[in-house]
């Protein structure tokens, strides 16, 4: 696609376009802005197309913003595959139902080599050629997502739809113009090809799809279910500014249609699938590479597969299975079609994650901060080597959604470390005896009437001291991730919160040991143990501590920025919501949850009674970040902005934290730097009242930061 000396070329740009201010005159824009578009277009294409970007998210905003100035300044600038228009409010035709120029059939299945072989034979019968004959099979990656349907011309993405029943799909050209794996423009007509439809799948990498429901779990939205629907959700979006839209790539696997000019077919002109598929890589699209192989015997065919069923769970993507297809385009020809599905190919299936069982009824669990979650209990089944029996709904909302009824046969999966999860109800299993499932109204612990909050998807039982809710709290208080109280698990919260040992956290601290010894299967050793762990849990450090307290969104991450900020845990007693909000990575939700819960009395004297027994809830060295490279230019110094910068704020404190500062939240006599942008005010003053601080432009900050 780019040779290392364009990369090298277009990095270097992209360094000068940085720092050189935005052209005024019309023919310095009209230079700029050529020359940005294709900047950005190689930075998508690395990005998005290898995984592999060359200049940070900042920067690459940073010049996008420069092109989509020029172009407001001038708009006969603007050209369609200017990469700011890939996202458009132009939703005419979305939806609309469009034919696709070449059917998109299904596949035959196969599940073990035995099947391989006997597609290698029916292969060789069609052809009539002998077992020595020689046929290459290309093997690739049969994805896990949305199927597409891309149609070229002139050069131009006109089109993009779904599979839909496989000759007719959905038009969804404004979303799949908004994905940047997609190029909008590609050189076809260098092959002399006028009008081309691509096939494709639309995916997310099963990191970024951690990423965004790590993301709206901290904005109290509703989770996605997995990868798959997420991506064919966002492919079939209203909105193509959608975050799942977004992190959709696609994977483009294979030509379906090429004509010329006078419609003549262009398809003769490619030896085998796999110069195709070359053909579109070296065009900019995304193809499987590593994950592809050419196989010269059907023996090297089933070992390519099994490799990859060993190795699924590593790869980035989720995948079902793989697709075997004759090499040679003249042989596929020759095999021809059956109804359904092409001769030449064949899908492998993996070993299956899906099953399906009856949902014999559903619980009410009650979370650490009141969430109650509806658990269903299915009659075990074995899902990818694991027994399965229960498996969350999650929320009311998804009950609904998925219309899942007690009795109903539900289809199950289980992907990776993914938990498993109900996919859908059966519904035309049904006999008529199944029962809609009851959400209480009512805490089935404690019977307070459960609210829901207007943003989250989740019901919660309001009162703090609800039992259930308690119990939960203790468990995770002396969990690994929390305080770490060896051997002190689930089973002993329950049992000593059972004989009234457990009124409050703070009662972990002050524990009868006589007593725990006399218990059934205790003894005097286990007892012992037991409080030692306790006591080497008193000393864990701050960060661990407020962790510990079940805090609605404060999580590990969080706790440690806290953590490293005060001396001591009640010094969060005064804090503002601001105050949170200044520090990176503390966003306004956890902010609210932890002022709030630092306003509340009865947590105060939790707090208190926890220090008496012993805990400790002081900083300690542990809750001080290490900052790794002592040649970094802001080493060793503290930072903090103030006023309104050009830069996100955000991103500004990360830039910092890379060059080795720390970022603060106040000015103090320990601050080193401020660095003070437009209308900066009381921060300001003090800083310079101080003496001791040194006062920077944002211009200044990104300077020093380059070195
Ligand atoms: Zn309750």
């Amino acid at each position: 696609m780019y040779t290392t000396e364009q990369q090298r070329k277009f990095v270097e740009q992209s360094r000068q376009l940085l720092e050189v201010p935005t052209a005024t005159d019309s023919a310095g824009a009209e230079n700029q802005a050529a020359q940005l578009r294709q900047i950005l277009i190689y930075h998508e294409w690395r990005y998005s197309v290898k995984n592999d970007p060359v200049i940070s998210d900042f920067e690459y905003d940073h010049l996008y913003k420069k092109l989509e100035a020029l172009e407001a300044a001038f708009p006969l600038l603007i050209v369609p595959d200017s990469p700011t228009q890939r996202v458009s409010n132009d939703l005419s035709g979305y939806g609309a139902s469009v034919t696709h120029l070449v059917p998109m059939l299904s596949l035959a299945n196969s599940y073990n080599a035995e099947d391989l072989k006997d597609f290698d034979t029916s292969i060789r019968k069609l052809l009539n050629v002998d077992e020595d004959y020689p046929i290459a099979y290309c093997v690739e990656p049969k994805y896990d997502g949305g199927s597409l349907a891309l149609v070229y011309e002139n050069d131009l993405l006109v089109r993009g739809a779904t599979r839909g029943n496989g000759s007719e799909g959905e038009d969804i050209s404004a979303n799949v113009k908004s994905m940047r794996s997609i190029p909008v423009r590609a050189a076809f007509s260098k092959t002399n090809i006028h009008k081309v439809e691509l096939r494709g799948e639309a995916v997310i990498r099963k990191d970024r799809f951690e990423e965004m429901n790590k993301e709206r779990a901290k904005a109290g939205q509703q989770l996605f279910a997995n990868p798959r629907n997420t991506a064919t959700g966002g492919l079939r979006t209203k909105d193509p500014k959608e975050t799942a839209v977004r992190n959709i790539e696609a994977f483009v696997y294979q030509l379906g249609y090429a004509v010329d000019q006078d419609g003549n077919d262009k398809m003769g002109q490619f030896e085998s699938h796999d110069a195709g598929i070359e053909l579109l890589g070296n065009l900019g699209f995304k193809i499987p590479t590593k994950e592809r192989k050419v196989c010269k015997t059907i023996k090297e065919v089933s070992d390519f597969c099994a490799k990859w069923e060993r190795e699924r769970e590593d790869y980035e993507y989720e995948i079902d299975g793989m697709v075997i297809k004759v090499n040679d385009l003249v042989l596929q020809e020759r095999c021809g079609y059956t109804s359904h599905h092409p001769r030449w190919a064949i899908a492998y299936k993996f070993k299956a994650k899906q099953a399906t069982s009856k949902l014999v009824n559903v619980d009410f669990q009650i979370g650490k901060i009141g969430a109650i979650t509806p658990v269903a209990k299915i009659e075990p089944v074995q899902l990818a080597g694991v027994t399965v029996s229960s498996i969350s709904l999650h929320n009311q909302d998804f009950i609904t959604e998925r219309d899942i009824k007690i009795g109903d046969t539900v289809l199950v999966e289980r992907a990776g470390d993914v938990i498993p999860y109900i996919v859908k109800a059966m519904d035309e299993l049904r006999d008529g005896s199944e029962t809609d499932i009851q959400f209480p109204e009512n805490c089935p612990s404690c019977a307070t009437p459960l609210i829901r909050l207007e943003e989250e998807a989740a019901w919660r039982c309001p009162n703090y001291h609800c039992e259930a809710q308690l119990v939960q709290r203790m468990i995770h208080h002396v969990s690994k991730d929390a305080m770490d109280i060896d051997g002190f698990g689930r089973s002993y919260v329950e049992r000593f919160h059972k004989l009234g040992w457990l009124k409050s956290i703070a009662d972990v601290y002050s524990l009868d040991y006589d007593e725990i010894a006399d218990l059934e299967g205790f003894g005097d050793r286990s007892a012992t143990n037991l409080r030692m762990a306790v006591e080497k849990a008193k000393k864990q450090p701050l960060h661990r501590f407020l962790y510990s307290l079940s805090i609605h969104h404060l999580g590990r991450k969080v706790s440690k920025l806290l953590a490293a900020e005060i001396k001591h845990a009640m010094d969060l007693k005064d804090w503002t919501e601001e105050q949170f909000t200044d520090i990176k990575d503390v966003g306004p939700v956890v902010a609210k949850n932890v002022t709030a819960f630092f306003r509340d009395e009865e947590n105060i004297s939790l707090i208190r009674q926890l220090e008496e027994n012993g805990v400790n809830v002081q900083q300690t060295e542990k809750d001080i970040p290490q900052v790794a490279d002592a040649n970094a230019p802001l080493i060793g110094k503290t930072i903090l902005f103030t006023g309104s910068l050009n830069i996100n704020r955000k991103e500004a404190q990360q830039m910092a934290e890379k060059a080795g500062a720390k970022n603060v939240s106040g000015v103090s006599s320990k601050l080193n730097i401020l660095v003070a942008g437009e209308k900066a005010g009381s921060k300001l003053k003090k800083a310079q009242a101080l003496g001791t601080v040194e006062v920077w432009t944002e211009e200044e900050f990104l300077e020093r930061i380059s070195g």
